[in-house]
């Protein structure tokens, strides 16, 4: 697992190790590797927001080596099957044909818009993008409160620093 400081709020972002696994398998290493992505889904525990799922990519989706399109009918589906089960629906992540990803004009945009657009109690929405070097070197992640995405800061990879994750308080997701 990696962690995140989520800003000032004290909220650690916590990516799991399936996660993980789960986008560095789609991580666009060869030419001719489309764009993968979709949904982000998280328990939270105390102050921790752990990402437990990652879903996509889709049969249905659009894509292309730049360029992501998912399917919103299967999106919505997943929202509920996971709200079923006590998950949270908290962003999204797909990949670039680039060894450390930014953000593009359009990324940002569309990840702002869902959070201004959707009915949901987070003070944020999570952006991951999943780039060609080693996570996490290779992994941006943001969080974007509808207007502005800010990167976050990785806590690193070692588990045993499990502690050095909680931070303090809690007013960016509730
Ligand atoms: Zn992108």
């Amino acid at each position: 697992m990696i962690g995140y400081e989520i800003g000032m709020s004290g909220q650690s972002l916590v990516i799991s190790g399936e996660v993980l696994h789960h986008f560095s398998s789609y991580r666009q290493l060869r030419w001719w590797h489309r764009e993968a992505g979709g949904q982000l889904f998280a328990r939270f525990e105390g102050n921790q927001v752990l990402v437990t799922h990652a879903t996509g990519p889709r049969q249905t989706d659009r894509r292309a080596r730049r360029f992501y399109h998912p399917d919103r009918m299967a999106e919505q589906r997943e929202v509920d099957v996971f709200h079923q089960a006590g998950h949270h629906f908290i962003g999204t992540w797909h990949t670039h044909p680039e060894d450390r990803p930014t953000p593009s004009a359009i990324d940002i945009d569309s990840i702002s818009e869902a959070f201004r657009l959707s009915k949901h109690a987070l003070n944020g929405f999570v952006l991951a993008i999943v780039g060609r070097s080693q996570l996490p070197a290779g992994l941006y992640v943001g969080i974007s409160d509808g207007a502005v995405l800010h990167q976050l800061k990785s806590l690193g990879r070692s588990p045993s620093h499990h502690s050095a994750l909680v931070v303090l308080s809690e007013d960016l997701v509730s």
